[in-house]
């Protein structure tokens, strides 16, 4: 999927809605419009890289803001006790279904293991 057609650059752009809860220079986080868990929040890069399969040893600071983001967030949304979950899934195998990389923060429920 190209830039000009995803719908999470669109977000990022401003040219779609969302409910954004979070942002800075690198990073966005807003509402799943679908969700999964009583708090389910998409994270992603403003930058566009379509799986984690694509990234590379240069995106190291990126990944590693990535998952810092999502833990501040969780903690400023409550999440920290109990707990919550973190997901990336990667192609149609791990369930992916938009083409830029995000992270699931997912939580207000007990979560089961193994995941569906
Ligand atoms: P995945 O299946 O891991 O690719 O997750 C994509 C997620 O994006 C799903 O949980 C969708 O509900 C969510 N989603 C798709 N379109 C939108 C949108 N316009 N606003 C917010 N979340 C969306
Ligand atoms: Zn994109």
């Amino acid at each position: 999927m190209s830039e000009a057609d995803c719908i999470f650059c669109k977000i990022a752009k401003g040219e779609i809605p969302a409910k954004k809860i979070w942002e800075d220079d690198d990073c966005l986080a807003f509402l799943d419009i679908n969700p999964q868990a009583p708090q389910h929040i998409i994270l992603i890069p403003r930058r566009h890289i379509e799986t984690i399969a694509q990234t590379q040893e240069g995106d190291q600071a990126l990944l590693g803001s990535l998952l810092l983001a999502a833990k501040s967030i969780a903690r400023d949304e409550k999440l920290e006790r109990p707990g919550y979950r973190l997901v990336i899934n990667c192609g149609p195998g791990g369930g992916q279904t938009v083409y830029h990389i995000h992270v699931h923060i997912l939580g207000g429920r007990p979560m089961k293991w193994p995941p569906g």
